[in-house]
């Protein structure tokens, strides 16, 4: 390996484990769940171990490949890791992979009704959550593709009285998305006690990418907020996304 996949890779894990921290701080992820982020330009991706990502160092971390083998790390890997190695297998869109048991996502999933676009964080979904019939733990492949074709060409999919996977270009973006999911599930069913949710009439717009891949305003804010950085690292990294979004307007 060279120094600079080295690098990459060190990278990956630290973002990786900082998003964990915030999915944990913010109750999408519990003890249980996983967050993969694939290691560019190879068949491969960085995965928690099977325990709970926040009590995992760098070190803990298992790089598994596409058919769901470990391939370095000496931790046991999630049972359901085949999700994440299904979902890289088939869409190259995807550069970062979230699974776990969020409980206002999981009773949104059993709502007749699934997820109504009717604010502003469920209108990222105006595309459609499908919701995956089957509850039982997805830790084959057959269970895992089934759960792919349901998913189809959509970002984040419901596992009927189980969990949710979403999926995002970026670490940070699969994230946000994740979080936003489950204030939307949170609201809606909030909403649902006195009134029935409806989707917003004026243009449900749906997901804008590249804001999504570049979350410069929420990602920096909540790394600050949970006490992961300092304000003023939180204000550097706000640049660097700026930056990758707008290159000839930001000056580092
Ligand atoms: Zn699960």
């Amino acid at each position: 390996m060279t120094k600079k996949d080295n690098k990459t890779i060190q990278d990956l894990k630290r973002r990786l484990l900082e998003a964990i921290r915030v999915l944990s701080s913010e109750d999408v992820l519990d003890g249980s769940g996983h967050l993969s982020a694939k290691i560019p330009g190879t068949e491969t991706f960085i995965i928690n171990p099977r325990y709970a990502g926040v009590l995992a160092d760098p070190a803990d971390l298992c790089v598994v490949d596409f058919s769901a083998k470990r391939v370095a790390g000496t931790e046991p890997i999630p049972l359901e890791t085949v999700i994440h190695s299904v979902i890289y297998k088939s869409r190259s869109d995807v550069g970062s992979v979230l699974h776990c048991h969020p409980r206002f996502s999981i009773l949104v999933g059993l709502q007749e009704s699934g997820l109504v676009p009717f604010n502003r964080d469920a209108r990222m979904f105006a595309d459609g959550v499908p919701v995956f019939p089957n509850s039982a733990g997805i830790n084959s492949e057959k269970l895992a593709s089934q759960m792919l074709e349901t998913m189809g060409d959509h970002y984040a999919v419901f596992l009927k009285g189980h969990g949710i996977v979403v999926s995002e270009q970026t670490i940070e973006g699969n994230a946000v998305s994740a979080i936003r999911l489950e204030r939307a599930a949170r609201d809606q069913i909030l909403l649902s006690s006195f009134s029935q949710p409806k989707p917003l009439t004026d243009g449900a717009r749906g997901r804008l990418r590249s804001r999504m891949d570049h979350p410069y305003r929420i990602w920096p804010y909540l790394l600050y907020q949970h006490g992961i950085k300092s304000k003023k690292d939180a204000r550097k990294l706000t640049r660097s996304m700026l930056k990758q979004i707008w290159p000839d307007e930001i000056k580092l």
